[in-house]
């Protein structure tokens, strides 16, 4: 029986996946294994990772073919740099790391990691070095123990828990009645937005990629869990290449440069006090919801 379930299981996740539009990409490409029109070019090299710089040149892309979501956007992140992206919902933030991890290929220009054309090198190679904390993580009807290890099938004992110390979910974990071996999910031990996203960020510490994408990682999460997770997501951030991706201003003030999307474009460019000086669109946006948040709305 439980060998039916498994792919209703993995059905249920895809639909809830689409329907509340989740961006657990990483799980979303491996549960449907979809043939994709993406395929690795003829001889393709593995990708070599230097200090995981990124670049986008002048890239074009869009969905279907007579609507444009991006329009020529360009930007670069050194390697262990922090770069913010923002800008109204629908901009085409997400559209940006599903470009960077190659779920489709640009009409225009091109996307490099450490100099290279990211369709000159293997897909594989490619996902191993990017690490995702989307907005909300599906879990699977398994322990907490794989759901942390998913993906690294081959991951011992020692380097989960060295993980979820890490993503500071060991002390919860601990007290569980069977630790590690506790079933989670829908027919199991259900877990708040906060411990869910925790779950998400020890398993991209022990995938422990050079590039990572948060995806408003904690823009799901009341204000006080997401400060506290905010703070584990900036000590995971330090090494690394990050992009952080936010509607909510507040989570990205500390970026080294931020970027404010609009309308396909990069629109401004600047940290955030160089943004608030300009007095453009983030000043605006950061006006905006810092009332909202005097107002108690947020
Ligand atoms: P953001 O993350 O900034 O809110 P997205 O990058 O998710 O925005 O989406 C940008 C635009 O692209 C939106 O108008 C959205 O409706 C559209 N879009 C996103 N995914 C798809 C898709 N798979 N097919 C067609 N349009 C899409
Ligand atoms: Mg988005």
């Amino acid at each position: 029986l439980a060998q039916l379930f498994r792919p209703l299981d993995m059905l249920g996740m895809v639909y809830r996946t689409i329907r509340q539009g989740l961006i657990d990409m990483e799980a979303m490409f491996r549960l449907i294994d979809t043939p994709s029109e993406i395929t690795d070019a003829p001889g393709a090299a593995a990708l070599h990772v230097a200090g995981g710089a990124v670049a986008f040149e002048d890239v074009v892309f869009g969905y279907e073919a007579d609507r444009t979501i991006l329009n020529g956007v360009s930007f670069a992140v050194g390697a262990g740099e922090t770069l913010a992206i923002v800008g109204p919902s629908g901009a085409g933030k997400s559209t940006i790391a599903r470009l960077l991890f190659r779920f489709y290929d640009p009409q225009g220009g091109r996307i490099l990691i450490d100099g290279q054309d990211i369709r000159a090198v293997t897909q594989q190679s490619l996902r191993a070095a990017i690490g995702i904390v989307p907005q909300d993580t599906v879990l699977f009807n398994d322990s907490i123990g794989y759901n942390i290890a998913y993906g690294r099938a081959d991951a011992r004992v020692e380097e989960i828990a060295e993980a979820a110390k890490g993503a500071a979910i060991d002390g919860f974990i601990a007290m569980l009645p069977q630790g590690y071996e506790t079933e989670v999910g829908e027919r199991g031990l259900k877990l708040s937005g906060g411990e869910k996203q925790r779950v998400a960020i020890a398993r991209t510490l022990l995938k422990n990629p050079p590039v990572l994408i948060l995806d408003e990682a904690t823009s799901a999460l009341d204000s006080r869990t997401e400060a506290a997770i905010q703070d584990t997501l900036e000590r995971i951030a330090e090494r690394r290449t990050t992009l952080v991706i936010a509607h909510r201003l507040s989570t990205v003030t500390s970026a080294d440069r931020i970027i404010v999307l609009d309308r396909g474009r990069v629109a401004e460019t600047g940290t955030h006090d160089q943004l608030l000086a300009m007095r453009g669109l983030y000043a605006d946006m950061w006006a905006r919801q810092q009332a909202e948040r005097e107002e108690g709305t947020v």
